[in-house]
């Protein structure tokens, strides 16, 4: 393996005069038609340490990020879910960003490439690309579903291996024998949307002409700059020799019916999702510019002296180092400093499994109450700046939390801080803070800092566990508690556990970016502020006393593992067949009763008085009726289809159903509450609740009564 790429400047990455840089990071965008699992988390953790690195060096630096939300599987996943591809977009935005909160990923901005800014930029760059001679149109030949009257993506056609005649294999390759083929080649395929054969059919395409020589010319020398010499070979594979590019121009844009953006001037025509997933990156920093007041253009124009970087799989190299620099190059746009591929995640060392309970989503590792900051120390010690792949070894997983997290460095606090504070009022010993230990603890600071930003985060928590090793077999010849014995000792006690608190502090400084939850914990325990690198040359003092050690991690316990990988054998069947996730929610949640909370919001007995502050917290809103529908098995719940002004339309489900026929409501304006979070029912996603008036006692006096505004009132309007 060659050195690591320490220093940035090699990769063109220039300082201004102050040292203080300007830098925009990515992670890959994920799609919008599933959850995030632990595999996504490998990348989405990786950034995110190196991002939070580079934070505490005090550089401008912002993380952006979106999910990706075109392209044929969103809409035929909404379809299939009874939902438009807004309002499926709209809740796995919300389970994305929730998963990425409970994980520490701390995104300046989280987006959705079916964005307002995402369509300009994306027309834009089409538009630039166009100008300068890089569009170019062509009559291709494709499979189409003659019964649902679109074209097919491959792994929308399923038929018989035509090696070994095994049934239901994808047009690419066939799983039973390993074989691979053309989609052409598989005998009696059918159209996995509709189980029609599939016929032939020609339309007209458009291609970015990648194999035009200024590519080339440009790509040639781009490659150099790369980081990872995986990375350049494979550019180099792709590039072939000079002079004779194998660059083959690539398809941008899908006929209808297509989720995405049309293209200006092809009705009918879309923009190929994978041409505006990384324009996205640039839309969702556009977005994040409008609300911080950053001056974009500066930052995307060419000769900009920001940095630019994209984190990603190394399964989508291709699109990040051919075209999105190519497409920014000749579009009028600064190209990529820099791409960080990684590699895949295996568990136990197989690929991740939905019947074993490895294929682990992030959702389920919250619920069953791990700890996310377990997971981000295993990974951070399993990376490296390579594509190599990584497994995540469950024993191994307790084991090295359990002994290096807990057993080395959590109890150098637990054993010190009690002595402290009982015999020395929380009042670190100043001269101890020269200790030859400490000045080595202090010294490793600013390396280690250095192994994170060449994204060698294994190296740089292998340091710091050494020096926790250093700093236990300290205390292990100090012996604070026989120290303690005696009075006589009281000065020597006390520059033990001063000693000892400082080393934590150190080497809590080292763990942050790995451990950001746990930093705030140590910071609020030693009383400092908020861990940056400098603070390494600042010790703890006198002057301010630590606080009571309260408890900041805990172990493993077996028995966790286990409940994780039941709950996703379990939930991991639901998820794919709609029918079964529907009695999977009920099963958990009760959809029945909390159907029933729709429509008596007004609960409470014995209301409380709250604050205006308390009231303002509510977004209730004039939402129109769109669309009511009653909901095929259920006698309680009306389907809501409501605009509250936002340019989509929200679902509502409503406990509504004895009280109201579908026609009553529909046209009708009504009052919602906006901002209650989404919750998942029985029947799909509920985004909202409608208000209703009922009796406080319902049997005595039956009845419900939905809100209805004066005449006048508009969809969007806010009550209060
Ligand atoms: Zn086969």
């Amino acid at each position: 393996m060659s050195a690591p790429a320490t220093d940035l400047s090699a990769a063109g990455a220039p300082a201004t005069a102050s040292g203080r840089r300007q830098i925009l990071v990515t992670s890959a965008l994920p799609y919008a038609n599933g959850q995030i699992h632990i595999g996504h988390l490998v990348e989405y953790i990786q950034t995110d340490i190196w991002v939070r690195t580079l934070r505490m060096h005090g550089h401008e630096i912002y993380y952006v990020g979106a999910d990706d939300t075109h392209g044929t599987p969103v809409m035929l996943r909404a379809e299939m879910e009874g939902l438009t591809p807004q309002q499926l977009i709209a809740r796995v935005w919300q389970e994305h960003k929730r998963d990425f909160d409970s994980f520490g990923v701390s995104f300046d901005n989280y987006y959705s490439t079916d964005s307002e800014e995402n369509r300009v930029l994306s027309e834009s760059v089409y538009l630039a690309l166009k100008e300068a001679g890089f569009i170019e149109t062509r009559d291709i030949e494709q499979a189409y579903d003659p019964v649902k009257n679109m074209f097919l993506p491959d792994r929308f056609i399923k038929g018989e291996c035509p090696k070994c005649g095994a049934k239901d294999q994808y047009g690419d390759s066939c799983e039973v024998c390993g074989s691979t083929y053309a989609p052409t080649d598989l005998k009696n395929p059918y159209s996995v949307v509709s189980g029609a054969t599939p016929i032939r059919k020609t339309s007209t395409h458009y291609f970015f002409r990648l194999s035009d020589p200024r590519c080339e010319t440009f790509l040639r020398g781009w490659v150099a700059g790369l980081a990872q010499p995986e990375a350049t070979n494979k550019m180099r594979e792709w590039l072939g020799d000079a002079g004779e590019s194998k660059l083959a121009d690539w398809d941008i844009s899908r006929d209808a019916p297509y989720f995405g953006f049309e293209i200006p001037g092809a009705p009918g025509k879309y923009f190929y999702v994978w041409l505006d997933a990384p324009v996205g990156y640039y839309a969702s920093f556009k977005n994040l510019c409008e609300k911080r007041g950053i001056d974009f253009d500066a930052w995307i124009k060419p000769g900009s002296t920001t940095e630019q970087y994209h984190f990603i799989g190394k399964d989508i190299l291709y699109f990040h180092t051919l075209f999105w620099p190519a497409m920014l190059e000749f579009s009028g746009h600064r190209t990529p400093t820099n791409v960080f591929a990684h590699g895949f995640l295996t568990v136990d060392g197989a690929k991740m499994s939905k019947s074993r309970g490895t294929f682990i989503t992030a959702q389920s590792y919250i619920t069953t109450g791990l700890n996310p900051e377990w997971l981000r120390y295993y990974f951070a010690a399993k990376l490296n700046g390579t594509m190599e792949d990584l497994d995540l070894n469950l024993e191994d997983f307790q084991a090295r939390v359990n002994s290096d997290l807990v057993g080395k460095y959590i109890n150098i606090a637990s054993r010190a801080a009690g002595f402290l504070i009982k015999r020395f009022d929380g009042r670190v010993q100043d001269s101890a803070m020269q200790h030859p230990l400490l000045v080595q603890l202090r010294e490793a600071i600013a390396p280690i800092a250095a192994h994170y930003e060449a994204r060698e985060y294994s190296r740089a928590l292998r340091q710091t566990m050494e020096l926790a090793d250093a700093v236990n077999a300290y205390v292990d010849t100090a012996r604070p508690w026989e120290q303690a014995k005696d009075p006589a000792n009281a000065v020597a006690l006390h520059e033990t556990c001063s000693v000892s608190l400082e080393a934590f502090r150190l080497l809590s400084l080292a763990l942050k970016p790995v451990l950001p939850t746990l930093a705030e914990g140590v910071e609020s325990f030693l009383a400092v502020a908020p861990l940056t690198w400098t603070d390494a040359a600042k010790p703890l003092s006198s002057q301010t006393p630590i606080n009571a050690y309260k408890h900041l991690m805990t172990r493993v316990d077996p028995k966790q593992i286990e409940a994780l990988l039941a709950a996703n054998r379990d939930s991991l069947q639901a998820a794919e067949a709609p029918a079964a996730a529907a009695a999977d929610a009920n099963k958990k949640s009760g959809a029945a009763k909390d159907a029933k909370k729709d429509a008596k919001p007004a609960e409470a007995q014995t209301p409380e008085v709250i604050s205006i502050d308390d009231f303002a917290k509510i977004d209730l809103r004039v939402a129109l009726i769109v669309d009511c529908n009653v909901v095929e098995g259920s006698d309680k719940l009306l389907q809501l289809t409501l605009d509250v002004g936002e340019g989509r339309t929200r679902n509502v489900f409503s406990g509504i159903r004895s009280a109201y026929q579908p026609e009553d409501l529909k046209g009708k304006l009504t009052v919602m509450v906006a901002n209650l979070a989404p919750r998942k029912m029985k029947f799909g996603m509920s985004e909202g609740m409608v208000l209703a008036a009922s009796s406080a006692d319902e049997k005595a006096e039956p009845g419900l009564y939905i809100l209805e505004p004066h005449s006048g009132a508009k969809p969007g309007m806010r009550v209060r």
